[in-house]
């Protein structure tokens, strides 16, 4: 396990010595995207100072070295998420091509008319849309885990969504808009019981909670890198081979084939498959940097630290008069949303930017999130590693100016 430094880490991500608006900087935007320490920024100058080339393709030096790091960063996914094999991980541009990835090439095959769906209500558009599309195309519908006012699914709900017309479960393990942490071992025991495969979508958790997707027993797994300080452009499908196995490709073209003529193309093998075309090689090689840079702090570590600031973020805020949580799930990660009475989260947001404080307004690609605790939307505050107790207060004081200069 590694040390928790906070000024050490603090040090190590450049853009948090700059100041907006004349204000430092406070950024509490993390479940939008996570900042990059330096040993990710100097991986990817690294990266086209030194290496620059086409991966899988070539006999030369430079496209060997290219094509042993992004692999090299297969293996690291692999290692994170104790995958069985480093061909179960499929290298995507984030977690929204992921879960499409399993509604295409999972749901058009094996997902019929009439059959159904699971999802919960309180999934990123991600993890809704990919579903209706499919639901359009094949007739097949979408059974919705019901969420009680606390922001939590209800697994009685759950388990009564089954039947033998269940073909699919996808689900989120932490919520975007209100934190919630979802007893994703259970949801998984409960479905493989009907011999149901399920989705997990990681986005939220693989930066806050140490994953083992052979422990969980999840079939497919998705993350994005940027969410977890890597680059942007750079994600992970993880699938269990054998399902991987008997799903088609998801687009045609370059790397993905094994041998083509105008009557027959063959395919390649796992993962190449379902990689087609030249991948994002910087943001997939500098993604090993960000795993390395997460381990050196020790996830354990991370999850401790981020636990406590959520607990004094809530406990800090709760003073404001008039602001109500949204989401207050027993089991929360790193994500704090709230209203405040007759205030509207925008105008809150716009205040708290004049002072340097960057934090999310609406909806949070969570709409339906929203229509449950029938809001238009809140202001959100997403914790990383790097945030501290005295931004916290800021935040906090910021708010009560908000307030008292809106009311
Ligand atoms: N699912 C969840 C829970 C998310 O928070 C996000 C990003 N906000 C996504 C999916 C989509 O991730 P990306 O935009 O990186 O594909």
């Amino acid at each position: 396990m590694g040390t928790f430094d906070i000024l050490n880490i603090r040090n190590d991500f450049p853009i948090l010595d700059r100041q907006v608006n004349g204000k430092p900087l406070i950024y509490l935007d993390n479940g939008a995207t996570t900042h990059k320490p330096k040993q990710v920024i100097d991986a990817v100058v690294r990266y086209y100072a030194d290496m620059n080339s086409n991966v899988h393709r070539g006999v030369h030096y430079l496209s060997q070295i290219s094509t042993d790091a992004f692999e090299i960063t297969r293996r690291k996914v692999q290692a994170f998420i104790n995958a069985a094999h480093d061909h179960e991980v499929i290298i995507t541009k984030g977690t929204t091509e992921a879960i499409n990835i399993v509604a295409t090439c999972y749901g058009r095959p094996f997902i019929g008319k009439d059959d159904e769906i699971i999802i919960s209500a309180m999934e990123h558009h991600s993890n809704i849309v990919p579903w209706q599309m499919l639901c359009e195309e094949k007739g097949c519908k979408l059974r919705i885990i019901p969420m009680n006012e606390r922001g939590e699914l209800d697994l009685d709900g759950y388990r009564s969504l089954f039947s033998e017309r269940t073909k699919l479960v996808s689900f989120t393990y932490v919520s975007n808009a209100l934190g919630t942490v979802n007893p994703v071992k259970e949801m998984i025991d409960i479905a493989h019981r009907y011999n149901v495969p399920v989705l997990v979508d990681g986005a939220q958790a693989i930066q806050h909670l140490a994953v083992d997707v052979r422990a969980l027993d999840v079939d497919f797994f998705a993350f994005s890198g940027h969410k977890m300080y890597g680059p942007t452009g750079v994600g992970v499908l993880y699938g269990k081979e054998e399902l991987l196995n008997k799903m088609p490709p998801y687009q045609g073209g370059g790397d993905m084939i094994k041998d083509v003529t105008f009557e027959k193309t063959t395919y390649n093998e796992l993962p190449f498959k379902f990689e087609a075309g030249t991948p994002n090689i910087e943001a997939g090689i500098c993604l090993a940097e960000a795993i390395d840079y997460i381990n050196s702090i020790g996830l354990d570590a991370i999850k401790e630290y981020e636990d406590g600031l959520l607990a004094y973020a809530t406990e800090q805020l709760a003073r404001v008069e008039g602001l109500r949580f949204i989401g207050t799930a027993a089991h929360k990660s790193s994500v704090i949303s709230f209203v405040v009475d007759g205030i509207h989260p925008y105008d809150i947001g716009v205040i708290l930017d004049k002072l340097g404080i960057a934090v999310r307004t609406g909806h949070h690609c969570a709409q339906p999130v929203m229509d449950g605790f029938q809001i238009p939307g809140t202001v959100r505050a997403s914790l990383a590693m790097y945030n501290t107790a005295e931004e916290i207060d800021a935040l906090t004081s910021g708010v009560e100016r908000a307030v008292r200069m809106l009311k």
